[in-house]
């Protein structure tokens, strides 16, 4: 089956995003000999392009218009149906994030194609890729693969191994002008949330917080911890419900699903919602007062005691260690 892979490429502070390097490499595996093409849209995307192309992409698309600064689910939609090819078999590859999750459902309705979302790898099996994807919470996979030989997938961060930056790769690069029209919403302020930091879906570290932390002071330790590792912050959702740190930060079914490379859970009793966001990562340290708890079922290292006493205690060792 001839695949054309597309690859839309998302940009955090003017770079590349690492899903989007993620996305380029699936795209490889699905295309095989078949050519994999990056689109970028935005004031950066020129500057960007030898990144895509060093990371898998064999020719970079770019389109910049007053209406792309922004993202907007119309104006990204327009620019993608303008970009992508009519009437052939194509995969387009897009990266499980939130502009993934809005986007991918409108292209694929317009261009009448399947969808397979939140993909966490895949296989190609006679020249036909398929897909698993986690269901049931992240109790159960499923396998999937397209009807029809085009389709559009969206791939969760952190879980398709990047193709190592290779600089003496070579592509072509086009920039497309785009006719962008009626966009019916309107972003008028971005507000960056101070000391933001890594964003938690695509951390590889992360050390989050429950309601064992007993208050907004008590997340310190674990932002300390968090900065020596180089890590995002997260919580569940009875951290967030006690008031004791944003809900942008809890992990879970009804928060973000995180699959980084070290998952440290300090006060988090380990609730079947909390765990279908987090029990995927790739270790999980669970510290805790209750040896009965049910983090400890998916954690890799138990550690019982009082995190007041554990965290600060790693926390030292780390940065001594590092001096
Ligand atoms: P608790 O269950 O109160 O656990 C606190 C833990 O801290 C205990 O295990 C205790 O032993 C330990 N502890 C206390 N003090 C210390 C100390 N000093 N040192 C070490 N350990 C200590 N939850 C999520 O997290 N994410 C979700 O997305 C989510 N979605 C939900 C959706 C629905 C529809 C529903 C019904 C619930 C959802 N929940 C979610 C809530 C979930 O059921 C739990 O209530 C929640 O995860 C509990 O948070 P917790 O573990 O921080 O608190």
């Amino acid at each position: 089956m001839t695949h054309h892979v597309f690859v839309l490429g998302e940009m955090k502070d003017g770079t590349v995003r690492s899903v989007s390097i993620e996305a380029l490499a699936a795209a490889r595996k699905i295309a095989g000999n078949h050519p994999v093409t990056g689109i970028l849209f935005g004031e950066h995307a020129n500057e960007n392009s030898d990144i895509m192309i060093q990371h898998g992409a064999d020719e970079v698309i770019t389109a910049d218009h007053q209406a792309l600064r922004q993202y907007t689910t119309d104006g990204y939609s327009q620019a993608l149906l303008q970009v992508l090819p009519d009437n052939q078999p194509i995969v387009l590859v897009i990266g499980h994030t939130a502009i993934g999750k809005d986007l991918s459902p409108r292209v694929a309705a317009k261009i009448g194609m399947g969808l397979i979302t939140d993909i966490v790898s895949l296989e190609v099996v006679n020249g036909k890729p398929i897909f698993t994807r986690p269901i049931y919470a992240g109790k159960a996979f499923e396998k999937k693969t397209f009807k029809e030989t085009s389709g559009l997938v969206t791939i969760r961060p952190n879980n398709v191994e990047p193709l190592p930056k290779d600089q003496s790769r070579h592509g072509k690069k086009s920039h497309v002008q785009v006719n962008i029209k009626d966009i019916r919403t309107v972003v008028k302020d971005v507000m960056k949330k101070a000391g933001g930091g890594t964003d938690l879906s695509e951390a590889k570290i992360i050390v989050a917080g429950g309601r064992g932390v007993k208050s907004a002071e008590g997340f310190k330790p674990l932002e300390e911890l968090a900065d020596v590792l180089g890590g995002a912050v997260g919580a569940s959702r009875g951290a967030c419900d006690a008031g004791y740190c944003d809900y942008a930060l809890q992990i879970g079914q009804t928060g973000k699903v995180v699959t980084p490379d070290l998952y440290i859970a300090a006060g988090i009793s380990g609730a079947i919602q909390h765990l279908a966001g987090m029990s995927h990562s790739r270790v999980i340290v669970a510290i805790n007062k209750d040896p009965e708890a049910p983090i400890f079922d998916v954690a890799d290292y138990k550690i019982v005691g009082d995190l007041f006493d554990v965290v600060p205690h790693i926390t030292k060792h780390l940065k001594d260690d590092a001096s």
